[in-house]
């Protein structure tokens, strides 16, 4: 690959750093520290990370697991699907949903992290799903909806706050706007060919052959800071 952004593509690591025990861009450490702090001395929360920085390896296994149903596959009702029982381009649109074709994940970016209060449930019992967000986690998923509206989340906001028929709502994904713009904008659609012809990953033909349309829905289509 020549294209210059393709640190996009989560192939490099020269703009991480260390936080919290998760590689995350170096620029969105102070602004999340800020987020942290408020959340603590507002509400009591303990913003956590659970999920940050993905490399393009990490998100391919992710891919290449759930095309070949080494890894389950649910929809939205939490029901398992069965690969075999759908034709390529159905099971892309399936795994969309929920997880991002390798190189064009948010998370190889460094700026968008999945969060959880740990005030209120241990790590290793967190699954990340809808229910956690209108229960446990809800004091601090209200409170961050008014810190992103009132414009005092410090640059934070959520990209899958609503369904658009792109990604499922993730309201634990949280991005850091200032640079995630930037990086949303200079990810071109040229960008995401070349890094599928690069790519060893389950079903690359179908994934090129529907390359523009799938960028659009799932990719550009996202609720904008
Ligand atoms: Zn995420």
């Amino acid at each position: 690959m020549t294209n210059k952004y393709q640190f996009l593509t989560g192939r490099e690591s020269f703009y991480l750093e260390k936080f919290q025990e998760y590689l995350v861009h170096k620029d969105i450490i102070d602004p999340l520290q800020s987020l942290i702090q408020d959340a603590k001395s507002e509400i009591g929360a303990e913003i956590e990370i659970i999920s940050s920085f993905r490399d393009f390896d990490r998100q391919q296994h992710i891919w290449n697991a759930k095309a070949t149903g080494d890894r389950p596959i649910t929809d939205e009702t939490g029901k398992t699907v069965d690969p075999r029982k759908l034709s390529p381009i159905e099971l892309i649109h399936k795994i969309m949903r929920f997880s991002a074709v390798p190189g064009l994940s948010r998370h190889h970016w460094g700026t968008d992290i999945d969060i959880f209060d740990s005030s209120k449930m241990n790590k290793e019992d967190v699954c990340l799903i809808p229910e956690e967000c209108s229960g446990p986690f809800r004091e601090l998923h209200e409170w961050l909806d008014d810190k992103i509206a009132d414009n005092k989340a410090h640059g934070f906001f959520r990209p899958y706050d609503r369904d658009l028929n792109g990604v499922a709502v993730e309201k634990w994904h949280i991005s850091y706007a200032p640079l995630a713009q930037e990086y949303y904008h200079l990810y071109s659609i040229d960008l995401f060919i070349q890094n599928l012809k690069d790519s060893e990953i389950e079903l690359k033909d179908t994934l090129l052959e529907h390359a523009e349309s799938l960028f659009n829905q799932y990719f550009k289509n996202i609720v904008l800071p």
